[in-house]
Formats: C-alpha cells, sequence, structure tokens
C-alpha cells in the first residue's frame, strides 16, 4: 500500500468510527435535550425591584407574574424573620437566597474586622436557615476593603480553612453560604464562575457553594462554559441584569443575550433560582413584567 492509498483507507476506516459513534451520542444529546426541556425556569427577584409600597404589595405584584423566590438583604434579617415569614405565608414564592448585608469581611487583617464578619455572618446565616434560604451569599473581599490579606497562595489556604468552618456551620443551620464572584474592577481575585466553584470545592464542605451573576459575567468567555464549570454541585444562585448598563433585562436591547447561560442552566439540571439584581430606567411594572417575558423566551429557546 502506498502512502496515498493508506491515508485513504484510514480516513474512511476513520469515519466509519466516528460515524458509528455519533448515533448513540445523537440519541443521548436527544435524551439530554428531553431533560433540559423539563427543567423550570425559578424567578426571583431581590426587594428592591417589584413596583409597591409594602412588602405585601411588592409581593402580590411578583405572584400575579409567577416570580416564584424573594432575595432580601441579609441586614438586619435576625429581626425580619417573622415579618417575611407571615409575607409569604399562603403564597407560591420562598425566599431565594439572601444577599449579603454582613459587616467586616473574611479577608480582613485587622482581627476586629474578621470578627465583626464572624458574627453578623453567622447571625445571618442562622435566620437565613430559619427562612430555608438556598444560601447567604458573601464576596470575601472587595477591592476596597482594606487592609486586606495579601494575595498569595497562604491567603486562599485560610480563605479555603475558614470558609470550612463557615460552610460547617451553614449546614448545621440547613442553609450555605455562596461565593460570589464579581469583575475585576470590585473584586480583582475571583472574577469567573469557576473561581468560585474552585474555591467552594477546596473549602470541603457541602455548605459552601459558588454563584454567577450575569452582570459581572462580562469576565467570561463563554456564559455557557461558566455555569458548566460550577456545575448542578456547586452552582446556588444565579443574579441577572441588564447587560450593557445593569438595568431590568432587555433595557440594553440585542446584548441582553441570555440564552447560552440558560442553556447551561438547563442541561446541568438547575433548580435553584434566576434572581434580578438591577437598576430600573423607566416605568418599573412595565419594564419588570417585559423583563420576565423576556427571560421566559429566551430560556424556552435555550
Ligand atoms: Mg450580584
Amino acid at each position: 500500500m502506498d502512502r496515498r492509498s493508506f491515508l485513504k483507507t484510514s480516513a474512511i476506516g476513520g469515519a466509519a468510527v466516528a460515524a458509528s459513534s455519533i448515533i448513540p451520542a445523537c440519541a443521548s444529546s436527544k435524551d439530554g435535550k428531553k431533560a433540559a426541556n423539563d427543567v423550570a425556569l425559578n424567578i426571583s427577584f431581590q426587594e428592591g425591584i417589584a413596583p409597591g409600597e409594602t412588602l405585601a404589595e411588592k409581593l402580590d405584584f411578583m405572584q400575579n407574574l409567577g416570580v416564584v423566590g424573594f432575595e432580601p438583604s441579609g441586614r438586619g434579617l435576625k429581626g425580619r424573620v417573622k415579618e417575611i415569614q407571615d409575607a409569604l405565608n399562603g403564597r407560591n414564592i420562598k425566599v431565594s437566597a439572601i444577599c449579603a448585608g454582613f459587616s467586616g469581611f473574611i479577608l480582613a487583617e485587622d482581627p476586629a474586622v474578621k470578627n465583626e464578619f464572624d458574627t453578623t455572618m453567622r447571625e445571618i446565616v442562622e435566620a437565613a436557615g430559619e427562612l430555608g434560604s438556598t444560601g447567604v451569599i458573601m464576596v470575601p473581599a472587595f477591592n476596597g476593603q482594606k487592609p486586606c490579606m495579601p494575595h498569595t497562595q497562604e491567603t486562599r489556604d485560610y480563605l479555603c480553612e475558614e470558609l470550612h468552618k463557615l460552610g460547617e456551620f451553614a449546614k448545621s443551620c440547613g442553609t450555605t453560604v455562596i461565593l460570589e464572584p464579581l469583575n475585576r474592577k470590585e473584586a480583582y481575585f475571583m472574577r469567573l464562575v469557576a473561581d468560585a466553584a474552585a474555591i467552594a470545592r477546596d473549602a470541603d464542605s457541602e455548605g459552601v457553594k459558588a454563584m454567577g451573576d450575569f452582570w459581572h459575567m462580562q469576565e467570561e468567555t463563554s456564559d455557557y462554559g461558566a455555569f458548566m464549570s460550577a456545575g448542578k454541585q456547586y452552582l446556588q444562585h444565579v443574579h441577572i441584569a441588564s447587560r450593557g448598563n445593569r438595568k431590568m433585562p432587555g433595557e440594553n436591547g440585542e446584548v441582553d443575550n441570555y440564552v447560552e447561560g440558560f442553556r447551561a442552566l438547563k442541561q446541568i439540571g438547575y433548580d435553584k433560582y434566576v434572581s434580578f439584581e438591577c437598576g430600573c430606567g423607566g416605568d418599573r411594572a412595565t419594564l419588570v413584567t417585559a423583563a420576565v417575558n423576556l427571560l421566559r423566551a429566551q430560556w424556552e429557546e435555550a
């Protein structure tokens, strides 16, 4: 056999092997598509999103729109547990995640500031557990929080050890702590969903999870890859906003495309919440309703 006919034969052989392996791959991807289509989009709002003067009015609006999650701030949460439980009683809306609200920060160099974090964070985690929340969102340190431990391997190890303790505490309360990656202007050391998921993994506690925020995910090269990198095991929450100026999804037109990210969420069988964290550039009732409809259409398309 000369070199030319050898190449031809092996190319054909290769194609035959490839063709035979395509058949089961297609079948399983069809099954995967069917399973993915069964995944529901659970929309959640932070407290400032819905129009309304009171919490009850906001929840009425949410209920009419089919929003099933409510994300309050952690600030003062301990004193609001009963208020929130009563307000949600009889509604098809549950507490999704709790948005931060603690004082101090976990990577503070000053022991008093670290202690402030430990005390206030644990109080919020306890309240989150009582409310059946998916977890309490936290950032280990914003760029502006100083003095901060140096960005070294030792600090990362320390962070994982501290998160392990906090995660185990959260688990004992029936909830979690959720690491939120931000963009480089806000927290340069934890920018990607994969960064947060890897820290969660290394913290080695089921009580430590990660999330993605479509606004900060401008740092990612792929929305799909970002969510896939965390997978169902670590992805515990998602924030959403318009992608040009962080207003209601849809306010920035074409750029407000979440389809690739949604496709990943459907494929991993994500069963937590996609929660609005954004401003509003016009009539709130109109824009919020349009945003919810847009997300439902894109979820369907994904
Ligand atoms: Mg966010």
